[in-house]
């Protein structure tokens, strides 16, 4: 048995523990996890900006797998059955799990962050923390298969034929796009500050109409005002000034991305005098058959967004990939 452990910074050690797999109890399933999707927050977490994760560790928050084993009470899934995770796990009985904000149980965890996660051979979860998927769904795309950003797009209210700007070329805001469009959007614009990254998505056909933003204060001029809806997927001061710019008056703002640092001079009457309404969305933990049933459907693109595949032993070049943001590199995942 394999585990990559982390050991702070970009240093791993890839262990080899002898002995069988853990049992899981009555209510949990042993994984044999096949696949992990590296995303932004690994790299976050490898620079120190994560607290709550601290090495020495194992990565990986983006899971999945095939079931090898049950506890005697498990009755959702059964052995053979592959899956993917939802790696935040809850105690599943206080006010919070029982609404589906199991993200913020106060005696939760998350699989990959607060406690060991995916990048191992095997992985002993709660039973409702997998979901079943198609026989024609691959491993690699159920490990990167995004529930949050459905939910938080879907808190937008997009109307049929609403024009939507997505702030952010990578992974999630390419998958931001293809949301919009199943909820309804009638015209949707990618909006990214690297042209490096826009080549890379525009070919991909996910959007409508690609921009080159620059900078919150230039470059304004032909968008502003024009979108009902902005999805800021990126999370930087430019991007939330550039969204409070381009929406339309009474228009909606969602901040999909986690900010590196506190933005400040904000003209708040941007907000007051347009009639905004700006949120945040940490999204709740519900939606998975949605979105497997999308993906599945081909209505969510997602394999078309996995550009590198790694295996467990090449893990390290897979996080320096992602760290060194490669324009043509969309999504990487580790294939164990
Ligand atoms: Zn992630
Ligand atoms: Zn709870």
């Amino acid at each position: 048995m394999r585990k990559l452990v982390w050991l702070g910074k970009d240093n791993f050690l890839l262990e080899q523990l002898a002995g069988s797999p853990p049992t899981p109890r009555e209510d949990e399933v042993l994984l044999k996890v096949r696949s992990v999707g590296i995303c932004g927050t690994d790299i976050h977490i490898m620079k120190g900006a994560f607290p709550a994760a601290q090495p020495p560790m194992v990565l990986g928050h983006e899971i999945s797998g095939e079931i090898v084993a049950t506890g005697g009470q498990v009755k959702r899934v059964r052995e053979g059955d592959r899956v993917t995770v939802d790696a935040v796990a809850g105690c599943g009985k206080c006010e919070l799990c029982r609404q589906s904000r199991v993200q913020f149980c106060a005696n939760g965890f998350e699989f990959g962050i607060t406690r060991d996660g995916g990048c191992q051979d095997y992985l002993v979860l709660p039973e409702r923390n997998v979901y079943p998927i198609p026989p024609g769904m691959s491993f690699e795309e159920a490990a990167v298969l995004d529930m949050e950003v459905y939910n938080a797009v879907r808190k937008c209210g997009i109307e049929r034929g609403d024009s939507v700007l997505v702030l952010g070329a990578g992974p999630i805001g390419l998958i931001a796009c293809q949301v919009a469009r199943v909820l309804g959007a009638g015209h949707i614009t990618l909006g990214e500050v690297l042209k490096s990254r826009l080549d890379t998505a525009e070919p991909l056909g996910m959007a409508d109409a690609y921009l080159q933003v620059q900078g919150a204060s230039s470059g304004n001029g032909n968008v502003a005002g024009q979108f009902q809806v902005v999805i800021d997927c990126a999370g930087t001061s430019g991007s939330f000034k550039y969204a409070l710019k381009a929406v339309r008056t009474c228009g909606r703002v969602l901040l999909y991305g986690v900010f590196e640092h506190p933005v400040d001079q904000i003209d708040m009457n941007e907000i007051v005098l347009k009639d905004l309404v700006v949120f945040g969305s940490q999204s709740d933990r519900d939606g998975w058959e949605e979105v497997i049933d999308l993906v599945s459907a081909g209505a969510i693109d997602l394999r078309r967004l996995i550009t590198d595949r790694f295996s467990l032993e090449e893990a390290p070049k897979g996080y320096s990939l992602v760290e060194s943001r490669v324009p043509d590199s969309i999504k990487a995942v580790l294939l164990v």
